[in-house]
């Protein structure tokens, strides 16, 4: 198969509006009136987002995942993306065929389509890099800039879930029953990013960022660009029991310096309940810290750093 054959075959029956079947130069993305277009990229690559022997269906949906997570921490509803794939050696028809099938689910159950891409052949492993395009009313992205001293800070889901589920594959020991094992590894290849949650988000954030590379840190990018402190209470993180079975008393702060949470944490003002836990509170100065019991606690590092 060339490249031809695997983008008719496999790509083109993803295509939506404006994509041309995948057989021209470029796409076109209509204009919404009234919208802005809120534009993100992501890639994953072997050995540090997805594991060579992960289904094929999965590391396509995390691949999609990472990137509408900031689409949705941004406040923007999903609508298209562009795919551009570098293929080792001897990808098979099944592989392919898995893998657009994961693209297939992810698109159906958020309702997005492919616009296009570009596909090559590397001597290297396998790389996946996505763009994905989502829509705002117009001047409501939510910034990582609007945090004020006297906001709560929230979280949605579980923390480190996905750090975890990465220990286990590194082969970390541990005593799980399998019903936990998988939960966590399930954590790591499909993250469960909370894409509905863009409406409601935009409605009550001053500042919002994706959690991909640490609680700390990427809270700590929202504390530089609001220029405040952020003091995250560890007792209030909210930890699974999966995790907290395989990390004992090490889980939370494994939890809050792991990566791949693909949650969104956002300050906004105190004592609002939804689908989010109250983790902390904004104040003057600058900086993250994290306490237990009001006391500080020192942390060895504050996330993932790819360099
Ligand atoms: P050119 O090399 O002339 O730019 P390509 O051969 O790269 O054209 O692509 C042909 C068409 O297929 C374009 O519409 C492009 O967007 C689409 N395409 C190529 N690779 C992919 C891919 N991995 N996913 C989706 N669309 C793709
Ligand atoms: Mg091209």
């Amino acid at each position: 198969m060339d490249e031809f054959d695997i983008i008719a075959r496999y790509f083109a029956p993803l295509a939506g509006e404006g994509a041309f079947g995948l057989t021209d130069d470029a796409a076109v993305i209509a204009p919404r009136p009234g919208f802005d277009l809120v534009v993100t990229t992501d890639q994953v690559a072997e050995g540090t987002d997805f594991f060579k022997h992960d289904p094929a269906d999965t590391i396509a949906r995390k691949a999609l995942l990472v990137n509408l997570s900031d689409l949705a921490a941004k406040g923007a509803e999903p609508a298209h993306y562009l795919l551009n794939l570098s293929l080792p050696e001897g990808m098979t028809p099944q592989w392919l065929e898995a893998f657009a099938s994961g693209l297939a689910l992810e698109q159906k159950h958020w309702r997005l389509s492919l616009l296009g891409g570009d596909t090559s052949r590397t001597e290297g492993p396998l790389g996946i890099a996505i763009t994905a395009f989502g829509f705002v009313p117009q001047g409501k992205m939510v910034r990582r800039s609007g945090a004020q001293a006297g906001d709560a800070v929230y979280v949605t889901g579980t923390i480190g879930d996905s750090g975890g589920g990465l220990a286990i594959f590194r082969r970390e020991k541990h005593t799980l029953n399998e019903s936990d094992r998988d939960h966590l590894i399930a954590r790591y290849r499909v993250p469960q990013p909370p894409v509905q949650f863009a409406g409601p988000l935009r409605e009550i954030a001053h500042a919002s960022v994706d959690v991909s590379d640490g609680l700390i840190a990427d809270l700590g990018h929202i504390a530089s660009a609001s220029a405040v402190r952020i003091v995250v209470e560890g007792e209030a993180v909210p930890l699974s029991p999966p995790l907290r079975a395989l990390w004992g008393n090490a889980a939370l702060l494994r939890a809050v310096t792991a990566g791949d949470d693909y949650q969104i944490a956002f300050t906004a003002s105190p004592g609002l309940e939804g689908p989010f836990t109250r983790i902390g509170r904004v104040e003057a100065g600058e900086g993250v810290s994290l306490t237990l019991g009001g006391a500080a606690v020192a942390l060895p590092r504050t996330g993932y750093r790819h360099f």
